[in-house]
């Protein structure tokens, strides 16, 4: 396992990091819930596989992770990782956030947060919602107390908040998204390393978008990687300004493979990060030719979410990751996340296109996603 320096802590984190959202379920007949033991022994071999830096967080797992974790905790391996958890946005005030910290702490068993994040902050809620005198309050009260060795944030916003949030100074470290399909946060990722704050991505592998195989990406360095995945997490890995890739393995096949990966000292060369930068922007053209989701098109009168249905379309057609594109379009009216009618509900009236500035053919265009996608 390589380590890093994880910003100015003085800390050395795995380059590779256990986040606990992916833990298995258990699978018996009228069972529901998560399987402890079985969720607890994935983190157990992590940690001798050389991960020292687990984050978990109050709802993960439908409220089970943090539990799993103060499981597989015991016996020692509290003192062999970094452990992070967060504050939910929604614990505001002083008192909540207190009372939310001292139920973490519990449910992990544990006298200490390394890591603790104030969730999916934006420079809005951070200087409008009277964070300081709640959440940061509270948690700058309990760093004194020793409950927090460090105080964090996760990042959901536009890279320019990121820039003000490293410069509150409050932060060691950010929790921020970054995979070679959404490289928004590079510049803010650079920023935060150089201002001395540890850099952890979540995402590496896109969400799941790279979890499967693209023959796109995987063209991109023949002979070198065997996977998506694996060329995902090397070029997370290969920017020097990212202290540790935080990976949710519900496997022990995908510890071993993600632990070999991150053992490799060089994830990429130069030349190889290079190719694939200009490969992802080449691709990132190309589908601005298609539909940049500027949603003028919308409402349709049929219902149908035709910047999501490109969306997709595009994962398929300019980065090859089509079972990717396949399940999400299958998800389109059902999650709640991907609202809106599947391209299938075209009437074809027309009304869309010429609302579209891309001059797109919506409809001929909606119809081959309905076919491939469908
Ligand atoms: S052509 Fe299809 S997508 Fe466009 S507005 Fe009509 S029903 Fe909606
Ligand atoms: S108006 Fe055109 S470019 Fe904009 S979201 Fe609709 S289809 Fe895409």
């Amino acid at each position: 396992m390589q380590y890093r320096p994880f910003g100015n802590t003085g800390i050395q984190v795995s380059a590779l990091g256990f986040g606990a959202m992916r833990l298995p379920k258990l699978d018996g007949e009228g069972q529901t819930g998560f399987d402890h033991p079985a969720g607890a022994a994935l983190i157990r071999q992590a940690i001798d596989a050389g991960v020292n830096y687990l984050d978990t967080a109050p709802y993960y797992c439908e409220a089970e992770s943090e539990l799993i974790v103060g499981e597989a905790l015991r016996d020692g391996y509290r003192d062999r990782v970094y452990l992070s958890t967060t504050l939910p946005g929604e614990d505001r005030g002083y008192d909540a956030a207190r009372a939310r910290l001292e139920a973490s702490l519990e449910r992990m068993q544990t006298e200490y947060i390394d890591f603790y994040h104030l969730w999916g902050i934006s420079w809005e809620r951070f200087d409008t919602q009277a964070m300081p005198e709640g959440q940061v309050k509270m948690a700058l009260g309990a760093k004194e107390e020793g409950l927090i060795r460090h105080l964090s944030f996760s990042f959901h916003d536009e890279p320019a908040s990121m820039f003000k949030l490293i410069d509150t100074g409050l932060f060691a470290s950010v929790l921020v998204q970054y995979n070679m399909l959404d490289r928004a946060n590079e510049e803010a990722i650079a920023y935060a390393h150089q201002k001395g704050l540890g850099v952890v991505v979540m995402g590496p592998v896109g969400g799941g978008r790279l979890g499967y195989p693209t023959p796109v990406v995987q063209s991109l360095l023949p002979g070198k990687v065997q996977s998506s995945p694996e060329i995902a997490l090397r070029f997370v890995l290969s920017n020097p300004h990212v202290s540790c890739a935080l990976s949710g393995m519900g496997t022990p096949d995908m510890i071993t493979e993600n632990a070999r990966i991150a053992s490799t000292a060089a994830a990429l060369t130069a030349e190889e990060r290079e190719r694939v930068n200009r490969a992802m922007e080449e691709n990132a053209r190309l589908a601005q030719l298609y539909c940049t989701g500027c949603n003028y098109c919308m409402p349709c009168p049929a219902g149908v979410n035709i910047p999501l249905n490109f969306e997709l379309m595009n994962y398929h057609r300019v980065y090859g990751v089509t079972p990717y594109a396949r399940a999400q379009y299958a998800q389109i009216g059902v999650s709640p996340w991907m609202p809106g009618e599947k391209a299938s509900a075209c009437t074809g009236c027309g009304a869309c296109e010429e609302k579209c500035p891309q001059k797109l053919k919506i409809r001929e265009q909606l119809a081959e996603t309905a076919a491939v996608l469908g």
